[in-house]
């Protein structure tokens, strides 16, 4: 049966599309079909916000921390259920909302978005992976090519005008301590915090 909502330790997990214009070397998809005790994260249709509200009706809300759109897939191409499901959960319930992104979601959707996640959105996490435009483009592998790094950046930089708390992140062991502080270093420049997140085989 196909998930669109999944626990992770305290957190509700919210899985809109398996679209992404990445191809990164390290996503989770190439490797495995579910997390912990989810069923297929792999999606037989993209669920309308109607759906994923049905969804969320049925679950105790209470009985998690903060709910978290991520999946197998990149959530904002899905941006109108995004944006729909944020506003019910903003309306109905006390939970943080936290966004986990590739930051492309302005070139996915042709537009700046980061102003449409205002009032809707608690954190925003944005996958950095490495400090350096030519490393990114070979392991994240993004459709738009080069220029993919800086609007990912930008992307961050319109984020923390708009949302609480923006959070870049790299994974723990898959870059030098050198490289770690050139990401602490961008994450200063624009305003947002950084966080190594540790490394999920
Ligand atoms: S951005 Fe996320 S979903 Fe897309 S390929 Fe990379 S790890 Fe996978």
């Amino acid at each position: 049966m196909m998930t669109i909502l999944y626990r992770v330790h305290d957190n509700l997990y919210i899985n809109l599309t398996n679209r992404c214009p990445c191809a990164c070397r390290f996503c989770l998809r190439r490797t495995r079909d579910h997390m912990e005790d989810s069923d297929t994260l792999w999606l037989d249709h993209e669920p309308a916000s109607d759906e994923v509200i049905a969804a969320l009706r049925k679950q105790d809300m209470s009985a998690y921390r903060e709910v978290v759109f991520c999946g197998f897939g990149e959530p904002t191409e899905a941006l109108d259920v995004l944006l729909e499901t944020a506003a019910y959960i903003r309306r109905h319930f006390q939970n943080p909302i936290r966004l986990n992104t590739n930051g492309l979601g302005s070139l996915i959707n042709g537009k700046n978005i980061a102003p449409l996640l205002n009032g809707l959105i608690d954190t925003v996490s944005i996958s950095l992976n490495t400090p350096d435009a030519d490393r990114y483009l070979e392991i994240v592998q993004p459709s738009f090519g080069a220029g993919s790094f800086e609007a990912m950046l930008d992307f961050g930089r319109e984020c923390v005008q708009y949302v609480p708390q923006v959070v870049f992140t790299t994974v723990a062991t898959t870059i030098s301590k050198e490289e770690e502080e050139r990401c602490a270093a961008i994450c200063r420049e624009i305003g947002a915090a950084y966080r190594i997140r540790a490394y999920e085989p």
